[in-house]
């Protein structure tokens, strides 16, 4: 089968989604492949079709035993014959599945690195035939990133045992440095190299400045009733507290983090995956592999280490395309504690540098007044021309003030504290507040003693935190976190420089979707309903059943029969005819218009006019809704006549002597297999070819009965 028609049976979708057709193409013919996609942008398509298209197996390289399962399970959905090793299984499983890889019963075998690089196991691949080698995740073998592995590095062995096999490596990690790391170590010189556009359209990008975070993270997460999303929090103390804290708010959340029991954090993670609507409270060690595309809402209540960091940690939103939403949510503090946590980090100055570089750009992501998308696309070097109108920035554009003044009394309050004290005190002493410690050190005899009265304590915050931010000023790590004076504030307190701050965006901007509409659809929670149903009894999670977006597109299309269910993305085949009837009978029970039953041998078209037929519609009608020729038309018509679902008297107005007639002619043939031209001729032109091709459907019905 070629690809398109893989994509569209067996995956249910009707197109290739950006550079995928070439991918797969490419890989196809037997090419190598680098790819590199933003998450959700579709990797797993790219060496799925070429699996199921080239003879032999496949065999797909994954770092983690949790995401080859899920894979698996939603591949044999679809009636893909996929399994996976790892050290998850048994004996006598393991060696279930190279029975069957040696009896060439699989078009796809998922493993872990280690397990592939055994002697035994590399013997066993020299015994199949193999189509091709996928290399998921493929940054794993860059020793800079935070998901080295060292088992990748070996993986060039696979390209020196079997050189013929073409392999395809993806990832989703964008830079360069990480890119040219993976052809170096992978050997893949001679491969080509598709770069897709790192942007992911569907998530709307929010950062707010820190007040009462738990009132603001409320305020968001209402917009998300009863959908997933993951909040991000620093430590594992406020991990639990917020998980249990969303619980007492009417949220279902759980938490995540690396100091719970493993038995606890699996069981919560594969509840996450496989309930609807549960948000995940957790640290960063809740990361890669977390596969659910209908996540809708990434939450950071702290500061992520770095653009990198934050560019995938937000991706884990809105993989199936659907509108989702990142907002993080920080403030002065934040930009300290990062700092320190460089500082105190291992790692000689050069590391810390580069860390600092990086927190730097997420800082400037953080303060800019600018596109956020353009930033962030900037940062990895993807040019985006122009405000891309979906982020908090384009949608309530930043106001600025000229911020000179207010810097320049700021600094001089730091310069004359001797640059060894925090924010609190800084601002007390820019207030004239009587505390213990401005009349400990005398601050309150300083010439900056009240100058700042203009402002209030939280907009000196607000400077302070910009002018770290941006550079101005620096956080004494060895201390306790004074602030002090760098080369930029220079020349902005000689007047020489001018600075311009923002207004800060405390409140969220909504990004509610239209789609709204549909969820407020009661079927909506019977669709769902249904789905939690069949992924009960088949023992899956509920997205591999349907995406939201499918049941969505059902809400919308409202489909009567299972060719018109079929027509919605994500229905292929196989789960047309697994579960395409429970889903119709919920729609037709919410329409109050019944299921209609079609026949096994009519195809999708066929059905589709005597559907319309059946409501009535003239050939005329049909013709013009359909744009199909008239001829096509009547062709569908003496299909359906032949099997009995059309009444022929009553396409045609003709009598019963005239039929009577007609089929007599027929009668006289003697060939098996009747003609139409001689009745045309001995008619002479009476009846049409479509009228007799009908009739000859009908004699052929009456015949067979
Ligand atoms: P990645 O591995 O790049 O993060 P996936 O392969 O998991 O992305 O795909 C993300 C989502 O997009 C999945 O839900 C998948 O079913 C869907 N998808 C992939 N290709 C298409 C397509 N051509 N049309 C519609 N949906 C697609
Ligand atoms: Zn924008």
């Amino acid at each position: 089968m070629d690809a398109l028609s893989i994509l569209r049976q067996t995956f249910g979708y009707s197109e290739f989604r950006g550079e995928q057709g070439d991918v797969i193409n490419h890989v196809v013919s037997g090419g190598d492949a680098l790819v590199l996609m933003p998450t959700g942008g579709g990797k797993s398509l790219c060496f799925q079709i070429p699996a199921i298209a080239r003879p032999g197996l496949a065999i797909v390289v994954s770092p983690l035993i949790a995401l080859m399962q899920d894979q698996v399970d939603a591949l044999t959905q679809l009636g893909v014959k996929a399994a996976f090793v790892n050290s998850s299984m048994s004996f006598d499983e393991v060696q279930r599945v190279e029975q069957a890889m040696r009896n060439g019963e699989l078009d796809l075998v998922y493993c872990a690195p280690e397990r592939l690089l055994n002697e035994h196991f590399l013997s066993l691949m020299s015994r199949c035939q193999l189509s091709l080698f996928a290399i998921d995740e493929a940054h794993c073998v860059s020793q800079w990133g935070h998901d080295f592995r060292p088992e990748y590095v070996k993986l060039s062995v696979l390209h020196e045992r079997f050189p013929e096999v073409p392999r395809i490596a993806l990832t989703a990690t964008a830079d360069q440095a990480t890119r040219n790391e993976i052809i170096l170590r992978l050997q893949l010189e001679q491969a080509r190299v598709f770069c897709s556009s790192f942007d992911r359209p569907n998530i709307f990008y929010q950062i707010v400045q820190k007040s009462n975070y738990k009132r603001q993270l409320k305020a968001f997460i209402s917009d998300f009733q009863g959908e997933a999303g993951i909040v991000y929090c620093l430590s594992r103390k406020k991990t639990d507290q917020i998980a249990s804290w969303l619980n007492t708010e009417g949220v279902q959340a759980l938490a995540y983090h690396a100091g719970l029991p493993a038995l606890t954090r699996s069981h919560n993670q594969s509840r996450f995956l496989r309930e609807d609507g549960i948000v995940m409270v957790a640290t960063v060690a809740f990361g890669m592999g977390i596969d659910k595309p209908d996540v809708r809402f990434v939450a950071h209540l702290d500061l992520p280490s770095s653009m990198e960091a934050y560019y995938q940690e937000t991706g884990r939103a809105g993989r199936d395309g659907a509108p989702s939403s990142a907002w993080l949510c920080y403030g002065y503090q934040d930009v300290v504690l990062r700092r320190q946590m460089i500082q105190s980090g291992q790692g000689d100055e050069s590391i810390k540098r580069l860390e600092g570089h990086k927190l730097n750009a997420l800082l400037g992501l953080c303060e800019t007044t600018q596109c956020r998308r353009q930033v962030m696309l900037g940062y990895f070097d993807e040019a985006y021309d122009k405000p891309c109108g979906h982020c908090d920035t384009c949608k309530e554009p930043v106001t600025t003030w000229d911020g000179t003044e207010a810097a320049q009394k700021a600094m001089s309050t730091i310069y004359r504290t001797g640059q060894r004290f925090g924010v609190g005190h800084l601002i007390d002493v820019l207030l004239a507040k009587d505390t213990e410690k401005t009349g400990k050190f005398g601050h309150d005899t300083l010439s900056t003693w009240g100058i700042g009265k203009n402002l209030t304590a939280n907009q000196w915050r607000s400077v302070y935190r910009q002018l770290v931010a941006g550079g101005y000023l620096q956080v004494d790590m060895e201390g306790f976190g004074g602030l002090q004076l760098t080369e930029k504030s220079r020349p902005i307190l000689q007047g020489k420089a001018s600075i311009q701050l923002r207004y800060d965006a405390v409140t969220s901007t909504s990004n509610k979707q239209i789609d709204d509409s549909v969820v407020a659809d009661p079927i909506w929670e019977a669709l769902r309903a249904k789905r939690r149903e069949i992924a009960t009894r088949e023992d899956i999670a509920p997205y591999m059943v349907f995406h939201d977006s499918t049941l969505k597109e059902m809400i919308m299309k409202k489909p009567r029969s299972l060719s018109q269910l079929a027509k919605i993305s994500g229905v292929g085949q196989k789960k047309l005819e697994a579960f395409g009837a429970e889903f119709l009978e919920v729609i037709a029970e919410d329409t109050g218009n019944e299921v209609l039953n079609e026949q096994p041998g009519l195809s999708a078209t066929q059905q589709e006019t005597l559907l319309l037929h059946k409501a009535g519609c003239s050939i005329e009608d049909i013709v013009q809704q359909r744009e199909l020729s008239s001829s096509t038309i009547y062709q569908h018509f003496a299909k359906l006549i032949e099997q009995g679902l059309l009444v022929f008297e009553e396409v045609f107005t003709l009598d019963s002597a005239e039929i009577g007639q007609i089929m007599d002619l027929f009668i006289q043939q003697d060939e098996e297999l009747k003609k139409v031209k001689p009745l045309y001729q001995a008619f002479d032109g009476l009846y049409s070819y479509e009228l007799l091709n009908c009739a000859k459907a009908e004699f052929n019905r009456l015949r067979l009965n």
